[in-house]
Parts: structure tokens; sequence; C-alpha cells
């Protein structure tokens, strides 16, 4: 008999050892590329699919595949995904001890591993160079390629010498990986890894199953708090503040209405940072309020939601946070509640902080990126993906896209409030320009004789929310700017406006705040009670072998597998192991037990 071509080989492992029907995107490409022993870059979004871009060349090569990773903290969760599937997977790094190091060398050396993950820094050391002499190596992969970049802020000095396997082992393929997109890294990584005859792969960083929201800062508390009651109702998210007192307000406060929340940021002790991230990793529905401390390294597959309570730095720093949220590919919400005040913040940790003025310079043009995005007049979508340079159509799952803003014609109230900002001095913000414009004589106003000004009460056509959202939009077209104390100072492009050349078109703001939500996505929409019930006792039955196992929830069966039995219910072993996500192997340990909880619950409802 004929050995079966490479792609049969490489289809028969992704279906019977990870239960996959079918390669994603360019992975079949890649898995071939590099199973001909061909060195790869490949440029993925989050969630994309990277790891099985070298983990079946690993399993259908002869050796064992190197796999360099940054993240000790998640080396324990791919070798333990690995094992779930039946594949002989170790890892190697400083929380070992000698002999549990030696036995995995043993292993290596004796071919009975057919992947290895390690840290960079163990990989240079003398002792593992020996061991790369002596063991078969299926292939290197190299994980979070980026590292190598001296402008990343992921740089690890190690990734630098990491083009010493290349002189090594010129004959054993390398593939690099990355879900940071410039070009620039991907210049850098090619060559500080002697990666020039290395095909490059690069897919779309578009993730559709992401959709975006964007509200009006208005009390944002409740606002997050109803934004999870009637979307996230026992979801696993994250919440992302700025400071790390009011990620424990924001904790507590959530604990106080009955969500099961836990606090992160790099003030804790390094016991509780682990204990919180591993409550929230392992455990099934966890709100997780944390800075940016958190987040890197978490691989967590079934986050439904990143919530921004406060602006991020950037735009890449947001893509890559709310990055983090429906790696499994099922519908997941990227929510944020903004407000000009957070970027009158911004702007001041921009101005007060000792970088250099080239360095602040940029700082402020990707403030000015994100205020763009927030004032989006369509798809938001659009603006990321144009962001990063890659042109897309309307997604069709983004809040402008699936409820879009009414405009009107705001060219005599953009005039009122320029002249207004101009006839205070350009130096306040927008609570006393709105005060100004609606006539209120309070102390402030009175006390600088801004009563007496020509625009004093001029603007009570529009309600406070709409002037607000309206300095915000004119900020966003660069009509006005925020001086370095957050007043609003005029700028160049507002002349047209203001000598009534040019007009402008503004959104309208949305009157009650439940219609805007309305465009977030649900998670998951039963059709009946009694669908509701399954998706309950598959989820304990879950819960149970993840315990009995010691285990995360999601290394048992993933929520879209879960969910395909819920939709498919199939009565057989066979029919099982047709879902994606059911592997031989899990086949074997679980498949019986899915199938009694499905008929005892049909037998009930029957
Ligand atoms: P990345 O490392 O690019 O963020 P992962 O490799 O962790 O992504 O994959 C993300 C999720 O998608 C995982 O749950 C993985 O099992 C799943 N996945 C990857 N490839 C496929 C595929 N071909 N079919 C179905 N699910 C896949
Ligand atoms: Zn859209």
């Amino acid at each position: 008999m004929n050995a079966p071509a490479p792609a049969d080989r490489a289809l028969h492992v992704l279906r019977h050892t990870f239960g996959y029907p079918a390669f994603r995107g360019e992975q079949a490409a890649i898995v071939g590329h590099l199973e001909g022993g061909g060195d790869a870059l490949v440029l993925m979004p989050t969630g994309g699919g990277k790891s099985l871009c070298y983990q079946i060349p690993s399993l259908l090569r002869d050796g064992c595949g190197i796999v360099v990773s940054p993240l000790i903290a998640l080396m324990q969760d791919q070798v333990q995904t690995l094992e779930q599937l039946g594949v002989r997977a170790a890892y190697l790094n400083s929380t070992q001890d000698a002999e549990t190091a030696g036995a995995i060398e043993r292993a290596v050396l004796a071919g009975e591993l057919d992947m290895l993950y390690v840290a960079p820094e163990r990989l240079m050391t003398p002792r593992f160079q020996q061991l790369l002499g002596r063991a078969r190596i299926a292939l290197f992969a190299i994980d979070e390629a980026h590292c190598v970049s001296q402008w990343g802020h992921d740089f690890r000095p190690e990734y630098i010498q990491l083009s010493i396997l290349h002189e090594r082992f010129p004959q054993v393929p390398r593939i690099a990986l990355t879900a940071t997109a410039d070009a620039a890294t991907r210049q850098e990584i090619v060559e500080r890894l002697a990666l020039h005859e290395a095909r490059i792969f690069v897919s779309s960083f578009d993730r559709p199953n992401i959709r975006y929201t964007v509200v009006e800062k208005d009390n944002a508390r409740r606002q997050l708090l109803r934004f999870i009651r009637s979307h996230h109702d026992g979801d696993a998210g994250i919440v992302y503040c700025l400071s790390r007192k009011k990620v424990e307000e924001t904790a507590n406060w959530l604990r106080g209405e009955g969500i099961r929340a836990l606090h992160y940021h790099a003030g804790l002790d390094a016991a509780t940072r682990e204990a919180h991230q591993t409550q929230f990793v392992r455990g099934d529905g966890i709100v997780m309020c944390a800075t940016i401390a958190f987040g890197m390294g978490i691989d967590k597959p079934d986050v439904r939601f990143v919530a921004h309570l406060d602006l991020p730095k950037s735009l890449e720093a947001y893509y890559q946070e709310t990055g983090r949220a429906g790696r499994d590919g099922l519908p997941s919400n990227a929510w944020m509640a903004y407000g000009l005040q957070d970027l009158v913040l911004q702007r001041e940790m921009i101005e007060q902080s000792q970088a250099p003025d080239e360095i602040k310079r940029i700082e402020r043009q990707k403030l000015e990126a994100l205020l763009g995005y927030c004032e989006a007049p369509a798809c938001r979508r659009q603006v990321l993906l144009r962001y990063f340079g890659e042109p897309s159509e309307p997604c069709g799952n983004c809040d402008m896209c699936l409820n879009p803003p009414e405009t009107f014609d705001a060219t005599l109230a953009a005039q009122q409030a320029l002249s207004t900002i101009y006839r205070s001095g350009q130096r306040y913000g927008a609570g006393h320009l709105i005060d100004i414009l609606m006539g209120r004589a309070n102390a402030r106003v009175t006390e600088r004789g801004h009563d007496k000004l020509s625009t004093f009460g001029i603007g009570k056509q529009l309600p406070d929310a709409q002037w607000s959202s309206l300095l915000r939009q004119m900020a966003a077209q660069g009509f006005v700017g925020l001086n370095e104390f957050g007043g609003l100072v005029l700028r160049e492009d507002c002349r047209a406006v203001l000598r009534g050349e040019a007009g402008f078109l503004a959104r309208r703001v949305r009157e009650s705040a439940p219609r805007a939500a309305s465009s977030v996505r649900r998670e998951m929409e039963f059709e009946s009670d009694e669908a509701r019930t399954l998706w309950a006792a598959l989820r304990q039955c879950r819960r149970d072998l993840a315990e009995e196992q010691n285990v995360p929830a999601y290394m048992i069966f993933g929520d879209a597998t879960l969910k395909l039995m819920l939709d498919a219910r199939p009565t057989s072993l066979e029919a099982m192991h047709a879902l994606s996500g059911v592997g031989d192997r899990k086949l074997d340990a679980y498949g019986m037990q899915f199938l009694e909880v499905i008929q005892k619950h049909q037998r009930r409802h029957a």
C-alpha cells in the first residue's frame, strides 16, 4: 500500500487527534510547508489558530518539536491541553526541580516526546544545547516572535540569541509566530531570527466574532452592570480600568451586586495575583476587573466579553486587549464606555510624563486615532482594520452597523461652541463651556464674567448630552484640541466652519440607553427553557470532570463543542465523534459521560 499523501496525513491528525473537521485559513498551507522542511513566519490574530501550525507538523515529522515560549504560566496549560488530546508533551522551565527536568530530558533522548515547551533562557543553557545536539528534532517553533523586537513592549533579550538555532541546526525547519502585525516588527523578526528564506503567511487581522460597541459614559458602573446582566449572565469576562484603586472598587461593587468578580493589578502580591488568575482561568464564568497588567499570556478560549471602563492607551493596545475575547470563535463582545474626561486624563498623562518630546508627539497621535475610533461616524471595524492597514467593508457586527446613528446639520451649533471657546479664552473644559452655552449663571460662570459673553445661553436648543457629544465629535474632526490641562482650544481646521465655508454633519445622541445597548450581542440564545436546562447540565458535567482531572473546564471540551452537543444531541459515540472538538482520545475519555447526560435529559423531557 502507498503511504498517504502529506495533505491526507495532516488532515488525519487534525480529525483524529484534535477532533476538528477542517483546517482554518492558512493552516493547511503552513502545516504542509513545515512538514516539507520549510521555514515559516506566521502572522495571525489572537484566536486565529496558531498552535496547530506547529503542533501538527511536530506530530507528522520524525523527532520532538521544540516550542520556545516566553510565557511560563502558559506552558503548563498548553501541555495539559495536549495531554488531554493524547499527545506526548512536556515543558522545561525554572519552576521544576532537577529530578523532574532530568526525567524529561531522558524522555526527549528516548524519543518518547512529541513536543517540548521551553523558556528562551533555558534553551540557551549549555546543558540544553547539548541535549539538542543528541536528540532528534522535528522543528523549532518560536512563539510570540515579536519578543525579539527591541521597540515593542514585550522585548525579551534572550530572543535575540535564538538565531543560534539556525546556525547550529540549519536542516531543522523553524516557524516563528506572532499576533503583532506591523511591518516594522515583521522585518525585525526576519532579521534577528535569520528567517530570510522563510515563507511569510499573513492572515487577516479581523476578528469577525467580536462585536464592537462604544457607549457614552453616564455612570459607567451602572452601564457595565446592565451590560453584564442583560448579555453576559454567568459568563467569563475582563473589565479593564486604568487605576488599581478603580479596579478594586469596581470588583467590590460588582460582587455587591451578585456578580462573581475578582481583581488583579501589579500592586497585589504575587501569590494573590496567581490565585486570582488561576481562579479566572479554571473557573467557569468569573469576571476579572484588572489593569492592563492582566492578560498577557491568558489563553482562556471562552472569555465572552472584554469591557473598558477607561480609555486604553492606543488602538494597538485596545485591539490586543479586546482580542482576548472569543478565542474559541464564538460570538463575543468588546464594550467600552468613554467620555471626554477620559481623553483629558490620557492627555494629562502624556504631558506630565518624562518621555522625550518625540515620544510624546507619537503618543498624542495615537490618542487622536483612538478618539477617531470612539467617535467613528460609521463601521468601527473598518476604522480598526484601516488603522492596521487592512481595507474592509462595513461589517454588520458593530454598534454603528447594527444601529446606524442619525445625523443632523450641526454647523450652527459648532459655530456657537467654537465662539464660546474663543471668547472665554481657550482654557476651559467641556462642563464649563456647556454651562455658558446653556445659560447657567452659576458661581464659576459669574465669577469669570462669562454670563456677559454674547454666547451665554445661546445653546439651549440642544440638551447637555448632545453638547458633550458634539464637543467630542469636534475634537475627533480636529476642529478643537485639548491643552495640557484639559481645556479646549481652537485648531486651524475649525476656520472654515467658523466662517461658514464648510458645514458640519454631526451624530445625534441616542436618547435612551437601552436602545444603544440592544445592539450588543447576547452570548447564548436558547430556543427554550428546556435547551437552557440541558446546557446547564452539560456544563455541570464538564465542571465535574475538570475538577476530577484538576484541569480548567475548557480543556475537557470548549464552549463551541458543548454548544454542538446541545444542538445535535448525539445519541451514539459515533455521532459524538463527528462533532468538532471531539477527537479520539476525548471520545474515549469523556464521550460516554456526556452521552448519558443527554440521554437522561431527553428521557426527562420526552
Ligand atoms: P492563537 O494561538 O492563534 O491565539 P489558538 O491556537 O489558541 O490561537 O487557537 C484558538 C482556538 O481555535 C483554540 O480553541 C483552537 O483549538 C481552535 N482551533 C484552531 N484551529 C482550529 C480548526 N481548524 N478548527 C476548529 N477549531 C480550531
Ligand atoms: Zn461595523
